[in-house]
């Protein structure tokens, strides 16, 4: 039996369904990823405690150093990659993560399908689209979701979900949701993960599937080391 959800996380649930309920399906159900980059496993486990089982995290080494003996012991819990992945650490992360939802680029896209093949272990991804076209973050530019992801599916013959995207941090995030849903609609793709802590609910106003909650969850991070 689950125990009783930690207060934050049983919040952050009901904050969820009221803004499904309030804007509507679809989808039918919206996901909520816990995103505990930075936080040890003390603070993991109660959500894992409660029921919780879909996690994201932003680094391969740093998952790498909490999750397997955690995984081990909550097998159904399903792990999801937010972060940039260099090809160097496509081994790794496939080996761990059931989700990737960074890929960006054709090389990785290459590197992504000849380990999952040689491991048999095809995991879904998104496609990270740089939606505010911003030069310090990762993904593919929105004119070129569409082809991109047409090329992960019938060249590199991967399996892609969905669209995910960070919309510039200082502006108003509603029409880059909705871009994005655009996006997705052009490109045949169903999933739309996009939302976190302070923006999650205009994120399901605009039809996310898939929200990515780390500090409203577990507290505010330590800055990050360089
Ligand atoms: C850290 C992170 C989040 C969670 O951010 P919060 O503002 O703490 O909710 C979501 N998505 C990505 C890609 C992240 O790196």
């Amino acid at each position: 039996m689950d125990s009783a959800a930690p207060p934050q996380l049983a919040a952050i649930r009901n904050r969820i369904s009221a803004a499904h309920k309030l804007f509507g399906a679809p989808p039918e159900q919206v996901e909520l990823i816990a995103v505990s980059k930075t936080f040890g496993i003390e603070a993991i486990e109660p959500l894992l405690g409660a029921g919780q089982r879909l996690f994201g995290e932003n680094r391969v080494q740093e998952a790498q150093g909490k999750w397997p003996d955690l995984k081990a012991r909550y097998p159904d819990t399903q792990l999801h990659l937010i972060g940039p992945l260099q090809t160097n650490k496509v081994r790794d992360a496939v080996e761990l993560f059931d989700v990737i939802q960074t890929l960006d680029r054709d090389k990785l896209a290459g590197a992504l399908a000849k380990e999952m093949e040689r491991c048999e272990r095809r995991l879904p991804c998104f496609v990270q689209v740089n939606i505010g076209l911003e030069p310090q973050k990762a993904g593919i530019e929105p004119a070129e979701t569409a082809a991109f992801v047409e090329r992960c599916r019938d060249v590199h013959g991967l399996e892609i979900i969905g669209l995910m995207c960070i919309p510039p941090a200082d502006q108003p995030p509603g029409p880059y949701f909705a871009h994005l849903a655009g996006l997705a609609k052009a490109a045949s793709v169903d999933k739309l993960s996009m939302g976190m802590s302070a923006d999650f609910e205009t994120a399901i106003a605009m039809g996310a599937t898939h929200v990515r909650i780390g500090s409203a969850l577990f507290g505010s991070r330590p800055p990050l080391t360089p």
